[in-house]
């Protein structure tokens, strides 16, 4: 499986995830309209965070099951711990993945956050 390096944009924050990030999405609740270009589900164990997590700060509302946690230094949207179909799963925001063409990307598909608040 390929490895991808993640940062936020000042750095403090960084991971590593195993995924071949070819199932790009967006999301369409109130927060990952205004935060994120699109993202990517990764289980549980395919997610490392190496450095930053003092730096994390963490955003719930609605429901308060999808803890999404951005870098309190630089203000990035970093990743996403939530539930998703049954599972509990990581998402990240593809733009904070280092060697990944986000601009390249087009015709995503949306995931109904709206309706999982
Ligand atoms: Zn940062």
């Amino acid at each position: 499986m390929p490895e991808y390096m993640g940062s936020c944009q000042c750095g403090a924050v960084q991971f590593r995830v195993s995924s071949r990030l070819d199932h790009p999405s967006r999301c369409n609740c109130s927060y990952c309209r205004r935060a994120w270009n699109a993202g990517h589900y990764v289980e549980m164990g395919d997610f490392e965070l190496i450095s930053g997590e003092s730096d994390l700060g963490e955003h719930r509302f609605g429901s308060r099951t999808a803890a999404h946690h951005f870098c309190q230094r630089c203000g990035i949207s970093v990743f996403s711990q939530l539930r998703w179909r049954g599972e509990e799963r990581y998402v990240v925001n593809l733009g904070c993945i280092e060697g990944f063409d986000l601009l390249s990307l087009t015709d995503l598909p949306v995931n109904d956050g709206a309706s999982y608040r």
